[in-house]
């Protein structure tokens, strides 16, 4: 293979991220400390919220937040089943049962009338996960959780930056979450952040991240240093300060990493649209999508998946439905079919490389790959040819 590897995502460094960690270094804040705090109001500030909470991950934050609006011991927690397993884990260590639900067929976003369907009693908490930054059905999971007097957790960390009705993703539920791995916009190396514009809240994320020790009594007790007080259980959930100074200088990018997302899936898209049998991304017309993942549908998505991988694309697979994962089977049997839209999406879905630092040539060489392995695939088979193009009319639908 002469072409390089083309990963699905890759983090975007410069100079200016070399300089940010050599100027945190110099100042010695490399632990928690102002360095931290300036990142908090930094990323406040971009998101249009009043707090932001920085962690030492994605899974800190969504746990920090289950923790914060109050899931705990019998609680339910509704969580799409077609996500990163890091959406329910967390709902399992706050003691609490993840309560699976299923997609709309065309966002892959959780949807409002199966989450209606699902609400019980014990229904503490709804976890919409804006996939592959898309923005769920904000108004309507809010008045499904407004009416039943119960937190909305919004897991953003596909979406920093998306808007849903002229509003910031982030600010839409009661608490969002972030992540900031190398995979996604923004890379601290490994981090994340909680927002939120409840006071009491903000202080129980800060309060979970710092072992349970609560902030009030260390200003209390600040001529007596030495003693602090312990008043709830909690972790050490911290972002460092040289994570923090990376995540500044990154900040400062994001607008620029998202516009050029956009310029590239409007390129992936128009290069990929009109051929048969592959379906492409669908964008709600009062949501402006952040763009962490470019995916594809197609049934011929395994044989697609070997031959892009020969060529050089690391194409991937988001996500093994939860209620796949062999953990969840055996903790909690086999439901095969109870979420048919997550089940279809997984067996068709093929992410294809998008990340800022892709050039036009990157994104040219992903079409003509898929455009080829599709057509290698139809060759090869043995049920009848289907036409690799389409009638121009519906091609840019
Ligand atoms: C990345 C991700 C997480 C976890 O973030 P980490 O920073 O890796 O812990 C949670 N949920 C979803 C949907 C994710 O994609």
């Amino acid at each position: 293979m002469d072409q390089p590897w083309l990963p699905y995502a890759r983090a975007t460094l410069a100079d200016e991220d070399t300089q940010a960690l050599a100027s945190v270094i110099a100042s010695e804040w490399v632990g928690p400390g102002p360095e931290v705090e300036r990142f908090e109001a930094e990323f406040a500030a971009r998101i249009g919220v009043q707090f932001a909470v920085a962690m030492s991950s994605g899974t800190a934050a969504l746990h920090a937040a289950a923790h914060a609006v109050g899931v705990g011991a019998g609680d339910h927690v509704i969580v799409p089943t077609l996500t990163f397993c890091s959406t329910a884990n967390v709902i399992l260590f706050q003691g609490a049962s993840p309560l699976l639900a299923d997609v709309d067929a065309e966002t892959l976003c959780l949807d409002p009338d199966d989450v209606a369907s699902r609400i019980t009693p014990e229904t503490r908490a709804i976890v919409p996960v804006h996939y592959g930054g898309h923005p769920c059905d904000m108004d309507a999971l809010c008045a499904i959780a407004r009416e039943r007097g119960i937190a909305v957790i919004e897991d953003a960390t596909h979406a920093p930056g998306a808007r849903y009705r002229d509003c910031a993703v982030g600010t839409l539920g009661d608490v969002a979450c972030f992540s900031f791995h190398p995979a996604k916009h923004l890379t601290t190396g490994e981090g994340g952040i909680a927002t939120t514009n409840d006071p009491q809240i903000a202080k129980r994320l800060q309060t979970f991240r710092n072992h349970g020790i609560s902030a009030d009594a260390q200003q209390r007790d600040h001529a007596d240093a030495y003693s602090y007080e312990m008043v709830e259980l909690g972790l050490n959930y911290r972002m460092s300060g040289l994570s923090a100074a990376l995540g500044r200088a990154q900040l400062a990018r994001l607008d620029a990493f998202l516009e050029r997302r956009r310029e590239l899936v409007h390129r992936l898209t128009k290069g990929l649209s009109g051929i048969v049998g592959v379906g492409l991304p669908v964008v709600r017309p009062d949501v402006e999508p952040a763009w962490h993942l470019f995916w594809i549908r197609t049934q011929e998505r395994d044989e697609l998946y070997h031959l892009l991988r020969n060529r050089g694309l690391g194409v991937n697979v988001h996500y093994r439905p939860v209620h796949q994962q062999p953990y969840y089977r055996a903790r909690f049997g086999d439901r095969d079919g109870a979420f048919p839209n997550a089940e279809a999406a997984f067996r068709e879905l093929l992410t294809l490389p998008l990340f800022p630092g892709m050039s036009d040539a990157d994104a040219d060489r992903v079409i003509h790959e898929v455009r080829n392995a599709v057509q290698i695939t139809r060759a090869g088979s043995t049920g009848p040819a289907l036409p690799l193009e389409v009638a121009s009319c519906r091609a840019s639908s």
